[in-house]
């Protein structure tokens, strides 16, 4: 039986992956990296030139930093195309907020994830950018 693999999407490119594109976090376990092998050797290779130079605080706040923002990133990709497009994403956000009070928390917390989602999405972008 060769069902097609489920697939997944990548912290790092975004991109949606077959699942053994993905390295296994132990070996002969189910759970897998978050980012996939390119993404994973590019991460080792900055990795082990940040402790060859010695920069090693630095690479594990800029990791972190860029993994959240990734992670927000891979989120928002998955829900954008479950709703199919980012025509319609805006669209069921626009019906969210005209569907809220004005003046609501609810309606408030509408724009809140629409500007952090931009947020997380602008940010990593020119962290990558200046790394490179
Ligand atoms: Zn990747």
């Amino acid at each position: 039986m060769t069902a097609a693999l489920p697939t997944r999407f990548c912290s790092g490119c975004l991109a949606d992956l077959p699942v053994d594109q993905f390295r296994r976090r132990r070996a002969g376990g189910e759970a897998r990296e978050s980012d996939c092998h390119a993404c994973h050797a590019e991460k080792m290779r900055d990795y082990r030139k940040a402790r060859r130079a010695g920069n090693l605080i630095a690479f594990s706040a800029r990791i972190r930093r860029e993994s959240a923002s990734r992670r927000v990133q891979a989120a928002a990709a998955v829900i954008i195309q479950r709703l199919g497009g980012p025509q319609a994403f805006a669209g069921a956000m626009l019906e969210q907020f005209a569907a809220s009070a004005a003046g609501s928390r609810q309606r408030f917390n509408v724009l809140r994830a629409v500007l952090d989602l931009v947020v997380a999405c602008e940010q990593p972008a020119t962290d990558a950018d200046r790394a490179v």
